[in-house]
C-alpha cells in the first residue's frame, strides 16, 4: 500500500543516515527496503513482487512468515523470553533432541551459538583442546564467517583485510573439477589427486600439530561444488588416520538445502564435529550450533569447557528450531527439496545451457545449484573475475530483478537457492527469468 511504501521510504532514509552495513563502502550503498515477506516472496521498497531466489542469505529454507514457526515464536514469548545458557529450558532440549536425532553417527550433543561464524570457532576450540594441538587446515575457495578466526579459516577474498593472527590456519586446495587445480580430467582423478595433495599438506605441515580440518561439505557462497566421488571418504579416512578432527561446515548446506537433513548424509561420511545455523530456524531468530561426537563430549565430561554465551540456546531462537524442524518434517520438505533438484531446477538448468553459451558450468542437488558464467567455455573465463563484480554481470542481475526474481549472484554465479517449499509453478516462473536474463550473458561471449 501507498502508506506502506511511505513507512519504507522513511526507514531508507534512517538507515543511510544512521546504520553501518556488513561488507560495504558505506557512501555508495543503495539497500533494498523490504516491506513484506511471505513464503518464497518479498515486496520491496515501491512494493515490487519478487521471488526470493536467494533464500536471503541461503537460510529462509522454509520460506518467510512460515505461520507454525511464527506461532511458537509467539508462545514462546508470551511463556518465557530468555534465560541465562546455565538453567534448563524446554525449547532448547527439545530442539537439541531434535537436531542430534538427525545428525549421523554418534553425534550426541549440541553446544548452541548465536549463528554459524561462532559456532567454527568454537568447534575449532573444542578440536585444539580434544586433541592439544594447534594447526587447522581450511580449504580456499571457502566461507566460515565474519569473526577473527572464522574468516582466518575463510578461503575467500573477505579473509584478506583481516588476515593477520590467523596463527595455525593453513589453507589448501579444495576438490574442484569445473577449474581443477591439479589438472585433472576427470571425476576420479580430481579425487584422487585432491586427497594426495591434502596428504602432502598433512606430511609437510606435521601431522602432530595438526588439530583440525574444517570444510563445508558442499561450499556454498564459494560456488556450491560438491565433492567429487570419494573425496569425502578419503578426507575422512586420512583426518582418521592422522588423529585430525573433521569439522564439517554446515551452516548453508545443512538442514534440507541438499534434500538430506545434514549434506553428509549423501556420502555416508560421519564427521567429528558439524556446525549449522541458518536453515535451522530458517533466520527467524538468530541460532547456530555445533553437534558433538561422543570422543569429543568425553574430553570435556571432567573437564570444563573454557567457552560460552549469553544466549546460548536461547529459548525464542530454540523454539523456532523446534518448529522448523517439525515444519520441514510434517510438510516433507527434505523431499521436496530433494525432488525440486532432481526434476525441475536440475533438467532446466542443463537445458539451458545447452541454448546459452554463456554457462560454463551448472552444478548442485537439491534447492542449492550454481550456474557459472564464462565469456568464453574453452578458456572458461569468468563474467566476473575472481573476487569481484562486473557490469556484465550486473546487468545480469539487474534483469533477473525486473523480471521479478531477488537472485543470490557472486563474482562470475548466479545461484538457484530458493525455499524448500517454494511451489513448482514459483520455482518454473523463477528459471523462466534467469533464461531470460542469461541472453544478456550471452552478448558477452567471444
Ligand atoms: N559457514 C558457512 C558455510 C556460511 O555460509 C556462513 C554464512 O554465510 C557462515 C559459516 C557464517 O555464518 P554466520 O554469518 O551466521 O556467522
Amino acid at each position: 500500500t501507498a502508506d506502506q511504501v511511505r513507512v519504507g521510504q522513511r526507514a531508507h532514509d534512517l538507515d543511510r543516515a544512521h546504520v553501518f552495513h556488513s561488507w560495504q563502502a558505506q557512501g555508495p550503498f543503495d539497500p533494498m527496503t523490504i516491506l513484506a515477506a511471505e513464503g518464497p516472496y518479498i515486496w520491496d521498497g515501491e512494493g515490487q513482487k519478487l521471488l526470493d531466489m536467494s533464500s536471503q542469505l541461503v537460510n529462509t529454507n522454509i520460506g518467510h512468515q512460515h505461520p507454525k514457526v511464527v506461532a511458537a515464536i509467539q508462545e514462546q514469548a508470551a511463556k518465557l523470553c530468555t534465560i541465562a545458557p546455565q538453567h534448563v529450558n524446554d525449547a532448547r532440549s527439545e530442539a537439541a533432541r531434535l537436531i542430534t536425532d538427525r545428525a549421523p553417527g554418534d553425534l550426541d550433543h549440541v553446544f548452541f551459538t548465536n549463528g554459524g561464524a561462532d559456532a567454527n570457532e568454537h568447534a575449532i576450540r573444542m578440536a585444539r583442546l580434544h586433541t592439544g594441538r594447534t594447526k587447522v587446515l581450511s580449504a580456499y575457495r571457502s566461507y566460515h564467517g565474519g569473526t577473527q578466526l572464522a574468516v582466518n579459516a575463510t578461503g575467500d577474498p573477505r579473509r584478506f583485510a583481516s588476515d593477520y593472527s590467523a596463527e595455525g590456519i593453513v589453507h589448501f586446495m579444495p576438490a574442484y573439477q569445473y577449474r581443477s587445480y591439479f589438472g585433472a580430467t576427470t571425476e576420479a582423478e580430481e579425487t584422487q589427486r585432491a586427497l594426495q595433495h591434502l596428504e602432502d599438506m598433512i606430511t609437510l605441515e606435521g601431522p602432530s600439530n595438526i588439530a583440525a580440518l574444517i570444510l563445508e561439505t558442499v561450499p556454498g557462497t564459494a560456488g556450491i561444488y560438491g565433492p567429487p566421488a570419494g573425496y569425502l571418504e578419503g578426507v575422512r579416512e586420512l583426518t582418521t588416520r592422522y588423529g585430525i578432527i573433521y569439522i564439517a561446515d554446515e551452516v548453508m548446506a545443512g538442514f534440507g538445502r541438499t534434500g538430506r537433513w545434514f549434506a553428509v548424509d549423501h556420502w555416508d561420511v560421519t564427521p567429528d564435529l558439524i556446525t549449522f545455523a541458518k536453515g535451522v530456524n530458517s533466520g527467524y531468530v538468530p541460532l547456530g550450533g555445533v553437534v558433538i561426537s561422543d570422543a569429543i563430549f568425553e574430553t570435556f565430561r571432567d573437564r570444563v569447557y573454557p567457552g560460552g554465551l549469553t544466549y546460548s540456546g536461547h529459548p525464542l531462537a530454540c523454539a523456532a528450531a523446534v518448529a522448523t524442524i517439525n515444519a520441514m518434517d510434517d510438510e516433507g520438505m527434505i523431499g521436496n527439496a530433494e525432488r525440486l533438484g532432481r526434476d525441475i531446477i536440475g533438467p532446466a538448468l542443463h537445458e539451458m545451457a545447452q541454448r546459452h553459451p554463456s554457462i560454463g558450468d551448472v552444478r548442485g542437488m537439491g534447492c542449492f545449484w550454481a550456474v557459472e558464467l564464462v565469456k568464453d567455455r574453452t578458456t572458461r573465463e569468468p563474467l566476473a573475475a575472481y573476487g569481484g563484480s562486473s557490469p556484465e554481470m550486473n546487468r545480469v542481475i539487474a534483469a533477473m530483478k525486473s523480471g521479478g526474481v531477488l537472485p543470490f549472484a557472486n563474482f562470475n554465479r548466479i545461484h538457484v537457492v530458493p525455499p524448500l517449499n517454494t511451489p513448482d509453478a514459483d520455482v518454473r516462473f523463477g528459471l523462466k527469468v534467469l533464461d531470460e536474463a542469461l541472453s544478456i550473458a550471452d552478448e558477452y561471449v567471444i
